[in-house]
């Protein structure tokens, strides 16, 4: 306890990249008390509202996360949106240090004419929606949605893609909302294209995540073995990479499948671009342009929903610099730098840091460099104006309805009992109405 046990911290974000953080700042022994504030009612972010429901064992992580908060150093404030119920200079005048692990909520955009069109959406707000996000729209999947094409071949592009293909029943048992899973139960959508701008060499998929989309129940895998032709400098990434290797050689093995006749297929298409999102009214098609000129194929996709899933892109946040471009926060060892100068005492870790990469883990040395930063900087750090106790007052004055850490577990028994209604996982509750009744609070205007 090199610097004693009297400082304060506030981690702004509940998701793994905070609560990584909190672990190893509990670790140092340096504060007396780490807060931690999270804008939904619920804690664990892309955990719970990224990790797919079907990955079950993924999203068990949260258990690992929650550890942080058995020490009595360290609080849970959920449902506080930082900017609109505190600000970050109320935070920054009440604690030592503020370290923001908001990650990253929006997508990236295609820039093609037609991708504003009723039926193409960014794969966040579809993931938020059957995840249970309580601040993503409810989507209703076009009446007539028989095919779907997500463009993207990244590891969401296959979420996204088995998420829509799979037979929905087998979604009851997981955590989606009821709603959603009605929902999919009712669309009569049968194929799913999966569109990628360069090779399966290139792919960004992982190998786990890959083998899956081919032992689905029901679905038929469809690929071209034409696309599959490497040239040299596909050759070289198969050569040095083993994720590039395993996915040509899976891809490989698809490709010389026979249909089974399966009822709903995955078809992957390699080397084209979307240039345009057809339709009118809503999506009727995508027109698709190749990137390498021998490649054949579709030149029009008709389908009734895009998803664009290439990639997610941070938003600003009041009062701290903005990278647009990258939708980082400047950073140097995780201190966030304006163009002048260190903003004393901020900190950001996780994608907001990074960028929109890596698995959960990552989200772990990343969070360790951000709290030797933070360790480093305390002994000259200028003191606090106001303390953790003045910003809990101001949340009650506020009237912010905020959730302690015992509310969440009494959210969390209520959707534990939900699942169990069902037969399976804890069921997410996706509207915040919903989290007030069962945490007995008056719901919120
Ligand atoms: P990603 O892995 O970076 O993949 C993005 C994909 O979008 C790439 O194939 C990229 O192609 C493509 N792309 C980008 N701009 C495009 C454009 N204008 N037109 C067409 N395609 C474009 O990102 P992600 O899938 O969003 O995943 C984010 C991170 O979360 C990754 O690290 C991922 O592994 C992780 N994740 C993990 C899991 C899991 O482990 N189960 C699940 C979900 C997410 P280029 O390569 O050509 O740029």
């Amino acid at each position: 306890m090199e610097h004693g046990n009297g400082r304060t911290a506030a981690i702004i974000g509940a998701g793994p990249a905070g609560l990584y953080l909190l672990a190893e700042l509990l670790e140092t022994g340096a504060f007396r008390r780490i807060d931690v504030y999270e804008a939904t009612p619920a804690p664990f972010g892309l955990v719970r509202y990224g990790v797919a429901p079907d990955h079950p064992k993924t999203r068990g992580i949260a258990r690992v996360l929650a550890a942080g908060f058995e020490s009595t150093e360290a609080r849970y404030f959920g449902n506080v949106y930082v900017g609109r119920d505190i600000s970050l200079e109320e935070l920054r005048r009440s604690y030592d240090a503020v370290a923001v692990s908001t990650g990253m909520r929006g997508d990236r955009d295609l820039g093609v004419p037609g991708e504003d069109l009723p039926g193409s959406i960014g794969a966040s707000e579809l993931v938020a929606w059957y995840t249970g996000h309580p601040d993503a729209p409810k989507i209703t999947l076009p009446e007539n949605l028989d095919t779907a094409v997500v463009v993207g071949a990244g590891n969401v592009a296959l979420d996204v893609a088995r998420i829509l293909a799979r037979e929905p029943d087998t979604l009851i048992p997981t955590s989606m909302p009821r709603a959603v899973v009605e929902a999919l139960q009712a669309s009569p959508l049968h194929d799913v294209h999966l569109v990628a701008r360069r090779g399966p060499a290139q792919a960004k998929f992982t190998s786990p995540e890959l083998r899956e989309i081919g032992k689905l129940d029901d679905v038929d895998v469809v690929v071209d073995p034409a696309e599959l032709h490497l040239e040299a400098e596909d050759e070289t990434e198969v050569e040095t990479r083993r994720q590039a290797r395993t996915t040509v050689k899976v891809l490989g093995e698809w490709s010389e499948r026979a249909r089974t006749g399966a009822p709903r297929r995955i078809h992957f298409h390699f080397w084209r671009r979307p240039v345009r999102v057809t339709g009118d009214t809503s999506v009727t098609g995508v027109e698709l342009a190749p990137t390498r000129p021998d490649t054949a194929g579709p030149a029009h996709l008709p389908a009734q929903l895009l998803v664009r899933a290439i990639g997610y892109h941070g938003t600003a946040i009041a009062g701290l610099p903005f990278d647009a471009d990258s939708g980082t926060v400047p950073s140097a060892d995780g201190r966030v730098v304006t163009r002048e100068a260190v903003l004393a005492g901020v900190y950001v870790t996780g994608w907001l840091r990074r960028g929109p990469s890596g698995v959960i883990g990552t989200n772990r040395p990343d969070a360790a460099e951000v709290a030797a930063s933070i360790l480093a900087d305390l002994p000259t750090a200028a003191p606090t104006s106001g303390s953790p106790e003045d910003v809990e007052a101001l949340l009650t004055t506020r009237e912010t309805n905020h959730l302690s850490w015992d509310d969440w577990h009494r959210l969390e028994a209520y959707e534990t009992e939900q699942g169990q209604q069902h037969g399976g996982d804890p069921i997410v509750v996706d509207d915040l109405e919903t989290v007030l009744r069962v945490i007995g609070r008056p719901p919120q205007d």
